[in-house]
């Protein structure tokens, strides 16, 4: 598998702007963050088929591929069975991924999100057999999975399948001990099994780099001299076995605060691991959604509520206590369609990996937002 640097650039939160009334990726900044990524000597990029309603892959292929050399990066992408409408279309989603990126073969590749009622989609479309037909024809060189469930449900898909080359599982100071997420116990599966790890969300969806005040006071005050994002990212490269850290990163700004961090920290000290456990128990004692904007449930929305949006209105309020802050984001971020116009399909609950109760969550939105505003 050979050394990748610790820090991989994940293309699920790029810059946007605003074009004909619509939101793209500003492709010129995804080209000059990838450009600050490559000189600093990190390789490793990941994408996703559902990434930006399907638009990263590309993406990637305009700011990276046709821009390097092949053989001077890794590219990452997954196939969700879970949101397709067959074999057939799986199938075709693989290719279709291939042919997005123009990445010809993938460094890696995962079998996306897999855990709860979503598994079974890649075993009854057989989608195992066909990934593992990809790799020995040459087109996947490490196959792998992401996962979001419990432990002891990862051990079982694990030890029931054929064995794969590496995990990617949801790794951050917050959910270590987290009962939801379970991520110290899946990683110590994974350890048991000797296979690497791919760390995602080690600051949470960005929901680790803005803290509430009483935890940015802790961290400010065990090293005033680093970024509060530095501190999820050193968390996670610090485990032994982690083959690479990912940062859905969004500006140039971030770029750089993450090579950073990844080149210039070192790993974690006793009194900044002291200093993480108490802003654990802070958050743990604050009630939010925990929502960390992956999209998933936006796709197969048929209302195209931007229900991530809705969930981090609602985490502002419980967080920041600024309902007038989260309003304003709550109107214009839902114009198109509020969380009102839900009509309780529950598609959006069996794509979510974080477990959340999303109509109960929309339906307090509504209570909050829509018919007693700010
Ligand atoms: S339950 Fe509501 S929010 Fe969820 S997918 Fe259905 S309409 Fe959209
Ligand atoms: S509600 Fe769940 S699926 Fe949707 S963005 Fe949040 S974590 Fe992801």
């Amino acid at each position: 598998m050979g050394e990748i640097g610790k820090l991989g650039f994940g293309f699920m939160r790029l810059p946007l702007i605003e074009r004909d009334g619509e939101q793209i990726i500003d492709i010129e900044q995804a080209k000059q963050m990838v450009d600050i990524f490559m000189e600093a000597g990190f390789t490793y990029f990941d994408t996703a088929r559902g990434y930006h309603l399907g638009k990263s892959e590309g993406a990637l292929k305009e700011a990276l591929v046709d821009r390097y050399p092949r053989e001077s990066f890794q590219i990452a992408s997954k196939l969700p069975a879970w949101a397709s409408k067959g074999a057939d279309h799986s199938r075709a989603m693989f290719d279709k991924s291939l042919r997005e990126t123009g990445a010809g073969y993938f460094d890696f590749f995962l079998m996306h999100n897999m855990g709860e009622g979503r598994t079974k989609a890649f075993d009854e479309q057989g989608i195992w057999d066909f990934l593992f037909e990809k790799k020995d024809a040459g087109l996947i060189r490490n196959l792998g999975l992401s996962f979001h469930d419990k432990a002891d449900v990862f051990a079982e898909v694990l030890d029931s399948h054929p064995p794969v080359d590496f995990v990617q599982l949801q790794i951050n100071y917050a959910d270590w001990e987290n009962s939801l997420v379970e991520s110290r116990k899946c990683y110590e599966v994974a350890r048991e099994r000797n296979l690497p790890v791919i760390v995602m969300e080690p600051v949470k969806g960005g929901s680790l780099v803005r803290l509430p005040a009483a935890a940015t006071d802790v961290l400010r005050a065990a090293n005033p001299d680093v970024s509060i994002a530095s501190w999820g990212l050193r968390f996670a490269a610090s485990l032994p076995g982690v083959l690479t850290v990912l940062s859905g990163m969004s500006t140039p700004d971030q770029v750089r605060d993450n090579v950073k961090t990844m080149t210039e920290l070192g790993p974690l000290t006793e009194d900044e691991r002291a200093a993480l456990e108490q802003v654990r128990a802070i958050l743990a004692a604050i009630p939010t959604v925990p929502c960390t904007s992956c999209q998933y449930c936006v796709e197969g929305c048929p209302e195209g509520i931007n229900i991530p949006v809705v969930l981090n209105a609602l985490n502002v309020v419980t967080l920041f206590d600024d309902k007038a802050m989260a309003s304003n984001e709550y109107d214009w971020r839902t114009a198109d369609a509020r969380a009102s116009s839900c009509i309780e399909c529950g598609a959006c609950e069996n794509a979510c990996p974080q477990h959340i109760a999303i109509i109960d969550e929309l339906k307090r939105a509504v209570e909050l937002f829509e018919k007693n505003p700010a």
